[in-house]
């Protein structure tokens, strides 16, 4: 096990090079990123020429500028983004470079901001980046999201310690649940990823047509389409890379119908949306449209990401995985949804990703839709897994099989 910090960070870009993107010789890379990542940044750069890339390419993102703008631009001004970037995401996607995103933001940035400018301004986002996220539906392109501390979140995580220790603190933590800690963490992750593959072969093979879910708040009934695929940890990009595209993963996941969701589900974690939190909260769905909601804090915001777009009433991935999960173990509570979405099963309002269809990736969105798969701009995790939670899988005769009990798998391999 490494001692220093250096060489530990050395070695997440090694994973983040080697198995989240699987970065291929003569690759471009883009890399998006908050200004604080500047060290791992020009780390990952490092390794990926050395890894034979031809050129990275980096967009730094500021908190900062972000509150300076809700501060003082023109309030007639937040539907309007970067024209370029959203060009310049989709040019790099369709050249087949491939692209990280290392997400870190202060979770409550702009809980004192105006709800509706908030709302406005992730749609623009969300619209801007419209084709590019058409082309990560599809496997276009081999991607990664990836963590860093920064201050606000680091804060918002351990208020209770020093400031002058709470990044180092979140440092630990994410080199934990990167297995990073382990003895060898490039074997760990390959024996890691063939852990998920197995369950997500045995949910594929059992063609379940609907999952029923209870638990404390929690009354739903989710169909899954004729034709969907379970996916985890690696998949395969179009031009045949394989890459893992969330570090930590911890989830097996497919597409629900976007037209057979049915019943009550109540979060079991914060969510962080638009660098604002939304918690305890609740949807009610018939026929697959949020049909009510509430939330203790932050309703406006669920609001606003409801009423995205037609799609965002919907619900675009299905994930699984047990309370027991590293992430989950560690009892900590990440406000940030890469993290939080691998502590509990969750679902997720809009897109669903083609490649959870089979012949999804060929398919127009037209027929996709037609297939039960959901069309949005948005696609928001939020987890409502917990221990007390069971899930059953409905079979083709109608009977029930239990998949989850208390939270963890009820079948063994
Ligand atoms: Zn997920
Ligand atoms: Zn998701």
């Amino acid at each position: 096990m490494p001692d220093s910090f250096e060489q530990t960070l050395q070695q997440y870009a090694d994973i983040i090079i080697q198995v989240g993107l699987n970065l291929q010789p003569g690759q471009c890379l883009v890399i998006q990123a908050p200004v604080e990542a500047a060290p791992l940044v020009r780390l990952v750069a490092a390794k990926a020429y050395q890894a034979g890339s031809r050129l990275v390419d980096v967009i730094y993102d500021d908190d900062q500028l972000t509150l300076a703008r809700y501060q003082f631009a023109p309030r007639d001004s937040f539907n309007e983004d970067r024209v370029w970037l959203g060009q310049m995401l989709e040019e790099n996607g369709r050249a087949g470079n491939a692209y990280l995103r290392i997400k870190a933001e202060d979770p409550d940035l702009l809980k004192d901001q105006d709800p509706e400018l908030v709302g406005q301004y992730r749609r623009a986002q969300l619209s801007n980046r419209k084709s590019f996220s058409h082309l990560i539906s599809r496997n276009s392109i081999n991607w990664c999201v990836v963590g860093v501390p920064v201050a606000g979140w680091a804060a918002k995580m351990f208020p209770n310690l020093p400031p002058a220790e709470r990044e180092t603190r979140l440092w630990q933590s994410i080199f934990e649940v990167c297995r990073l800690r382990q003895e060898d963490p490039l074997k760990a992750w390959e024996r890691h990823i063939q852990d998920l593959a197995a369950r997500r072969d045995y949910l594929n093979q059992k063609r379940y047509s609907a999952l029923k879910y209870s638990a404390p708040g929690t009354d739903l009934t989710v169909g899954l389409p004729d034709g969907h695929l379970w996916r985890s940890g690696s998949i395969v990009s179009q031009g045949g890379i394989p890459f893992t595209p969330n570090l930590p993963t911890e989830e097996v996941f497919t597409l629900p119908h976007k037209d057979r969701v049915d019943g009550v589900v109540t979060a079991t974690r914060p969510l962080s949306y638009a660098s604002t939190l939304i918690e305890d909260f609740s949807l009610t769905f018939e026929a697959g449209r949020v049909v009510s909601f509430k939330a203790a804090r932050g309703e406006s915001i669920l609001h606003n990401l409801i009423k995205t777009d037609e799609g965002s009433h919907r619900l675009g991935e299905v994930a699984l995985l047990p309370h027991s999960s590293p992430i989950s173990q560690s009892g900590l509570m990440f406000y940030n949804t890469l993290f939080d979405e691998n502590a509990a099963s969750h679902l997720a309002m809009g897109m669903a990703y083609q490649f959870t269809l089979q012949g999804g990736e060929e398919m127009s969105m037209e027929d996709f839709q037609i297939a039960g798969g959901n069309n949005s701009i948005n696609h928001v995790d939020f987890m409502i897994g917990s221990a007390q939670m069971d899930i059953d899988g409905m079979c083709a005769d109608g009977g029930l099989e239990p998949v989850m009990r208390q939270g963890e798998w009820a079948f063994d391999l």
